[in-house]
């Protein structure tokens, strides 16, 4: 049987997510608090709801890619929240990226009414969600998993089923760490290159082919490059992905070195460039203090 999902936060990451969805010929219910990301949806085939309540209702399971843990604990537990919709026995599966301890929490509370959850943190960019070629980070019960791989299928290309709920959120802040530092890393070699006097498209592929390479430079140098930035990932929510890597490191006493280093670039970044800017911006610091 094709299950029926509600869709909660349609933005960069889940319109795409959502659209896969339909795509593939599940019924999908959708929310957001933003009426054009809704009705980008329902062009494309899917049901509005009021409120994620209404969806969660209507579809039996839930879904939702949030742009922070206050927000997903909103629409999870707050009024006219998934938990005052879902059936007992569905599933809500949390897409957003969420800290360890969080999801854990909110896992709780939905586990006290007979909701089972599933995170699924994905990984790879809003341009391989928007080709259903994204990866997956899955935590949770492997049976829960089986009876949604469907639909985690129906959006990614790849997934990788980490241990119980927690376990996804760790290797996804862990990875987007190191996103966040290849980013970083990536801008001071593209400005070492232009101030070296190279032709740039040269150096980029250069580099592609050599020791230095990374799928970020791979992705993103090109946006870079092009001038456009257009990553469709912010400032803010690279802000809110370090700080869980911090929080885990603090927690586990790891004393990082380079991430608390790179936390810190990308505050200055927000504070020059603002928090909705594209975070692949955060190269244009060293642009702009070299005048290129
Ligand atoms: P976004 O800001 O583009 O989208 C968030 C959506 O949530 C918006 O449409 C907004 O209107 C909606 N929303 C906010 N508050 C709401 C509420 N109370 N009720 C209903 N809808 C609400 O963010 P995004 O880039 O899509 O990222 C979403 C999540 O996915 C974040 O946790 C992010 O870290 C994660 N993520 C993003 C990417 C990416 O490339 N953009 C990649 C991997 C993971």
């Amino acid at each position: 049987m094709t299950l029926a999902y509600a869709f909660i936060g349609l933005g960069h990451l889940g319109g795409n997510l959502a659209a896969s969805l339909l795509r593939n010929g599940f019924a999908v219910t959708v929310f957001d608090r933003d009426p054009a990301a809704v009705a980008r949806l329902v062009a494309l085939g899917a049901t509005a709801a009021a409120s994620p309540a209404e969806a969660a209702a209507r579809a039996g399971n839930a879904i939702t890619c949030l742009p922070s843990p206050k927000v997903s604990d909103a629409v999870l537990a707050g009024p006219d929240g998934l938990l005052q919709g879902l059936p007992a026995g569905g599933t809500w599966i949390e897409m957003s990226t969420n800290g360890r301890d969080e999801i854990l929490r909110l896992a709780a509370l939905a586990s006290k009414k007979g909701i089972e959850t599933l995170e699924c943190p994905v990984t790879g960019g809003v341009h391989l969600a928007a080709a259903g070629k994204i990866t997956a980070l899955v935590g949770g019960d492997a049976a829960l998993y089986e009876r949604h791989r469907p639909a985690v299928e129906a959006m990614c290309a790849k997934s990788f089923l980490m241990g119980p709920v927690g376990s996804a959120a760790v290797i996804k802040v862990i990875t987007n760490m190191l996103a966040f530092i290849h980013l970083v890393a990536a801008g001071e070699a593209l400005i070492l290159a232009d101030q070296g006097g190279l032709d740039l498209a040269q150096a980029y592929h250069a580099i592609v082919a050599s020791s230095g390479n990374s799928f970020v430079h791979e992705t993103e140098s090109q946006l870079i490059l092009n001038g456009s930035y257009d990553i469709g990932f912010t400032m803010d929510l690279a802000l809110k992905d370090l700080g869980f890597a911090l929080a885990m490191a603090r927690e586990s006493r790891v004393p990082l070195m380079l991430a608390p280093l790179v936390n810190e670039i990308f505050q200055v970044g927000r504070q020059e460039y603002g928090g909705d800017a594209w975070s692949t911006k955060i190269v244009k610091l060293l642009e702009d203090a070299v005048g290129t």
